[in-house]
């Protein structure tokens, strides 16, 4: 019997690995210098949090939910995305309360029973934050500031920024029956699932995954508020120097978002090009039982910005070889090399050994494969002595040396970190 993981669930390793780990350092370092605070929420969650927020005729919530019952017989669900987390958490621990400022930040896994392809798996990752409290445009501006330079600090450039406005509720019902105009007249056109949106849920249509739907005629009309906000938007972004386009069509997946909508989009990627999406959503705190906060935010995909990165070849070198400790004879010896080795790591510097029941012609050869610059061998002789030998394996010369001088010799080498 072999185990497999199962489909649309992968596992991250090496290379990839090493990407996740460089994104996710530099987002940590970004949101410091932006005073987010890192929140970190269950991967579980009652699903009705999500039918609430999310919204209901949702691809997210009618079609890629992962929803069980648990033993109590309680319906819950993982989460398909953070923000409805961060406000169910928000709310429940009283957060308005407790911080001046409430901006917070999250990284984590994501389900989502998406159908797998390049770019979609049903376990990914995303960093994300979200920043309640702000009426202002510039709280909007922040946000999109803090998502093109994570991205760009990753040192992926080729991006497009594309914003829209949705609207407060005064502007909605206009923007749904235009779109339910346009959508009616192409009526024969559209896919068996916007069929149902045109009634249900309009402005998803704009949204629609099935190709050769174009609505790129729709003019979103805005309340006066809510166009002089998006004019201020569009303003402050030019004077911040952030290249970005408008999108009549750009809505979002999940149903809580108002005013503010943007995406970011990288060339490097194919047809699944979102690396980060976001916006506003003033009235989620209050529909979810808080008191009326505005809000503001977005998510970007960890998964695809890592294949940005080794598509391209942009992670910082961040390489390393590991000293190697080989050590061979009786037991008092063995114990030796072991202290040695550890203290070599107390020391700081990156090592690897300890396979001390191979031969050390078969320890030799690990030093090898793993790029190992030094080597420490230490047998019975050695021990006896209270020294080791250290070998340059490039060079391929070795000399006898105390433990004392062995650190301060690596370390002064390009060997430590
Ligand atoms: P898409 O339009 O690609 O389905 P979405 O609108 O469902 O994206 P959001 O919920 O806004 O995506 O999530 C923000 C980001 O998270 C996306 O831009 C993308 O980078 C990433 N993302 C979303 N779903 C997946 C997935 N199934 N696998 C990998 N990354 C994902
Ligand atoms: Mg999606």
């Amino acid at each position: 019997m072999r185990y497999q993981s199962i489909k649309g669930f992968r596992d991250i390793f090496g290379s990839n690995a090493k990407n996740f780990i460089f994104i996710e350092n530099t987002a940590r370092k970004i949101f410091r210098k932006y005073n987010y605070q890192e929140i970190r929420t269950p991967l579980v969650e009652s699903a009705e949090l999500f039918l609430r927020s999310i919204g209901e005729t949702t691809d997210i919530v009618e079609k890629e939910l992962y929803v069980f019952e648990d033993k109590g017989k309680r319906r819950i669900a993982l989460r398909p995305e953070g923000t409805a987390c961060v406000v169910r958490a928000y709310i429940e621990n009283n957060l308005s309360q407790k911080y001046a400022t409430q901006s917070f930040f999250y990284i984590g896994q994501m389900f989502r029973q998406d159908r797998p392809q390049a770019g979609r798996f049903r376990e990914f990752s995303q960093i994300g934050c979200e920043y309640f409290g702000n009426t202002s445009v510039y709280a909007d501006i922040e946000v999109i500031l803090l998502a093109k330079e994570i991205i760009e600090r990753c040192n992926v450039n080729d991006i497009k920024i594309e914003i829209n406005s949705l609207g407060c509720e005064k502007c909605r019902p206009t923007l749904v029956s235009s779109v339910k105009n346009i959508l009616r007249k192409e009526f024969n056109m559209l896919c068996d699932d916007c069929k149902r949106r045109m009634e249900k849920n309009p402005l998803r249509a704009l949204d629609c995954k099935v190709d050769g739907k174009k609505f790129s005629d729709i003019k979103f009309v805005l309340c006066d508020i809510c166009n002089s906000e998006f004019e201020k938007l569009k303003t402050g972004l030019s004077n911040a120097g952030v290249d970005f386009a408008v999108s009549n069509t750009l809505v979002r997946g999940l149903d809580y978002y108002t005013k503010t909508v943007f995406e970011i989009k990288s060339g490097v990627l194919g047809s699944q090009n979102s690396v980060c999406a976001g916006g506003r959503y003033d009235n989620l705190v209050k529909d979810l039982g808080g008191a009326p906060t505005p809000a503001v935010g977005f998510a970007i995909g960890t998964d695809r910005l890592a294949e940005i990165i080794e598509k391209t070849s942009c992670r910082k070198q961040e390489e390393y070889y590991p000293v190697f400790v080989a050590a061979f004879g009786n037991d008092k010896t063995l114990e030796y090399g072991f202290n040695i080795l550890r203290e070599l790591r107390d020391a700081g510097i990156v090592s690897a050994g300890g396979y001390f029941t191979k031969s050390l012609k078969a320890q030799m050869r690990i030093a090898n494969t793993v790029g190992s610059k030094y080597a420490v061998i230490i047998g019975d002789e050695e021990n006896k002595k209270k020294v080791v030998v250290l070998r340059d394996m490039t060079a391929k010369s070795q000399k006898e040396v105390i433990p004392q001088t062995l650190i301060t010799m690596i370390k002064n080498t390009d060997s430590g970190d």
